[in-house]
C-alpha cells in the first residue's frame, strides 16, 4: 500500500496524448466481420464458410491462431504459412480488425488509457468504452470492459449513470487485449514458428510480457454478459495463443449470485467481489443488486466458488466512502463477515466524479481501517492511485472527454485497478 492518496491539482501533470481524440463523424463501422476473438470452433466455422474442408480445419485454425495471438498479425498477407489463395479468400470475407482506437493517452507513470469505439445500433453512431494498462515492476495489468455502460446503477459508480447499454461481443473483449499488445509492441516477432506450437511468450506464465495480467474491472457487469466473457477469456487463456494463465485473469462482479458457481466451472478465473458494505441495509443502497441477492447468499456463493483455496483466494473489493462505510466498526464487521473464506481484501479509494454525492475517506481513516483488516490476517493493499494525469479509472476516460471544466478534471482522482 501507500502511495499518497490525496492527489492535488498540482500533482496533475499534462500528458502527451499520442492519439488525439478523433471526432465522432470520422468513425466508420467495419463492413466485414473480424476473426479476432472467435473461439476455435467459431474460427473453424469461418474457415468452413469459405470452403476449407472439414479435415483441414483443425490445422488451419492452429495456423491462423498462431498468427493472430502469438505474432499479432494485422493483415492476412502476413500469414505466410497459408497459401496465397487462402489468404485472398479470407481477406475477401473477413478482417483482422480490432476495436477502433479513438484516443490514447500515456501517463507520466506509464499508465495508458484507450478510448475505443465500437459499432452502435442507430445512425452509425458508435459506442465508446475504455481500457487501461497499468505497468508495475513485477507485472503489467490490463483493465478491460465487458459492456457498454451497465444496467446496475451502483450509486458511487459513474458507469452506472450511463443510459446506453449493450453487451460486448467476445471479439470486442479479446480485441481490447490484442490492441493493447499492438500499442505496447508486446508480440513475439519471430520464432517459435506456427509448426512448433506453443503460445505467446513461449508458453511461460507471463513473466516477461508487458500484458501479464487481466482484470475485468472496466465498464459493465461481466456476469450479465456471461457467454461472451466466457468465450473471450477462453481465447485469451488458450495456451497456443495469448496464453495468459487463468490465475492471472480476475473477473470482478457486483454479485450476480446465480452466475458465480457457473463462472468457477466454465471460466475458472480468479474472482473479485465488489462488496463495499457489511450490512444489507447499506449494501442495498450502494449496490442495488443486493436487494435481489443479499449478503448471505453472496457469501455462500463465495464459500462454494469452485477452486477456491488459500492459493486461490477471492478478492473482496471495498470502496472507501467517507462517513458511509469507513468506520472502524465496519472494518471489524468486515473481517467477521468473510471469516472462513480464503480471501484478500482490496481497499479502493473512492474516485469522485462530477455530480457524485460521495467523498473519498480521509487517508488516515483508510490507514486505520486497513490496520484492522491487516491484524485480522488479511493482506489489505490499498489500490495506489495511478495515471492521475490522464484520469485513468473506472468510467473516467469518457467523462474526461465529455467537456468537463479544467477544474473538474483536476478534481478527479485516478486509481489503479490492481492490488
Ligand atoms: N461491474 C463489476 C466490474 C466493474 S467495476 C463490479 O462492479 O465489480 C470495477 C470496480 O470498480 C468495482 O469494485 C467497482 O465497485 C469499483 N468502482 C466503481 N466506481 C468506482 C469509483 N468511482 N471509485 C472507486 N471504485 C469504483
Ligand atoms: Fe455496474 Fe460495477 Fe459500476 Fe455497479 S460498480 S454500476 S456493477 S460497473
Amino acid at each position: 500500500m501507500t502511495a499518497p492518496l490525496a492527489a492535488s491539482a498540482a500533482d496533475a501533470v499534462s500528458s502527451a496524448s499520442v492519439i488525439e481524440k478523433r471526432p465522432l463523424q470520422h468513425y466508420v463501422a467495419p463492413d466485414k466481420p473480424s476473426l479476432v476473438g472467435l473461439t476455435r470452433n467459431g474460427l473453424a466455422a469461418a474457415l468452413g464458410s469459405i470452403g476449407v474442408p472439414e479435415r483441414q480445419q483443425r490445422m488451419r485454425v492452429q495456423q491462423v491462431w498462431h498468427w493472430l495471438y502469438v505474432r499479432g498479425a494485422k493483415d492476412f498477407d502476413a500469414m505466410t504459412t497459408l497459401s496465397k489463395d487462402l489468404r485472398a479468400a479470407l481477406a475477401q470475407k473477413f478482417t483482422l480488425e480490432r476495436p477502433d482506437i479513438a484516443a490514447e493517452q500515456i501517463s507520466v507513470d506509464g499508465t495508458r488509457k484507450w478510448l475505443l469505439r465500437l459499432p452502435g445500433e442507430i445512425d452509425g453512431r458508435p459506442h465508446e468504452v475504455e481500457c487501461v494498462y497499468i505497468p508495475e515492476t513485477d507485472r503489467g495489468t490490463l483493465c478491460i470492459s465487458s459492456q457498454v455502460g451497465c444496467t446496475l446503477n451502483c450509486t458511487f459508480c459513474h458507469t452506472g449513470t450511463q443510459c446506453l447499454v449493450r453487451n460486448l461481443t467476445a471479439g470486442e473483449i479479446v480485441g481490447q487485449v490484442v490492441l493493447a499488445c499492438d500499442r505496447l509492441n508486446d508480440w513475439t516477432p519471430s520464432l517459435p514458428s506456427p509448426a512448433s506450437g506453443g503460445g505467446k511468450g513461449g508458453g511461460g506464465d507471463g513473466e516477461k510480457r508487458l500484458v501479464s495480467n487481466i482484470v475485468m474491472m472496466g465498464m459493465g457487469e461481466p456476469l450479465y454478459n456471461f457467454e461472451a466473457v466466457r468465450d473471450g477469456l477462453s481465447v485469451v487463456a488458450d495456451g497456443d495463443g495469448l496464453s495468459l494463465s487463468k490465475r492471472r485473469i480476475t473477473l470482478s462482479t457486483s454479485g450476480v449470485v446465480p452466475n458465480i458457481a457457473r463462472a468457477g466451472e466454465e471460466i475458472g478465473s480468479m474472482l473479485a467481489i465488489s462488496l463495499h458494505a457489511v450490512t444489507d441495509e447499506l449494501r442495498d443502497q450502494l449496490v442495488p443488486l443486493n436487494r435481489k441477492y443479499p449478503l448471505r447468499e453472496l457469501l455462500d456463493a463465495c464459500r462454494h466458488y469452485p477452486g477456491v483455496s488459500n492459493a486461490r483466494r477471492i478478492t473482496f473489493e471495498y470502496v472507501m466512502l467517507k462517513g458511509i462505510n469507513d468506520s472502524l466498526a465496519d472494518a471489524r464487521a468486515l473481517v467477521r463477515l468473510i471469516k472462513g473464506i480464503p480471501a484478500k481484501i482490496n481497499l479502493i479509494p473512492f474516485n469522485p466524479w462530477p455530480g457524485t454525492q460521495y467523498e473519498c475517506s480521509d487517508w488516515e481513516q483508510i490507514e486505520k481501517f486497513s490496520e484492522i483488516v491487516f491484524s485480522a490476517g488479511y493482506a489489505s493493499p490499498v489500490r495506489t492511485p495511478r495515471g492521475r494525469d490522464i484520469l485513468a479509472a473506472c468510467g473516467q476516460l469518457k467523462s474526461a472527454t465529455e467537456k468537463l471544466s479544467a477544474r473538474e478534471r483536476l478534481a478527479l482522482r485516478a486509481m489503479a485497478m490492481t492490488d
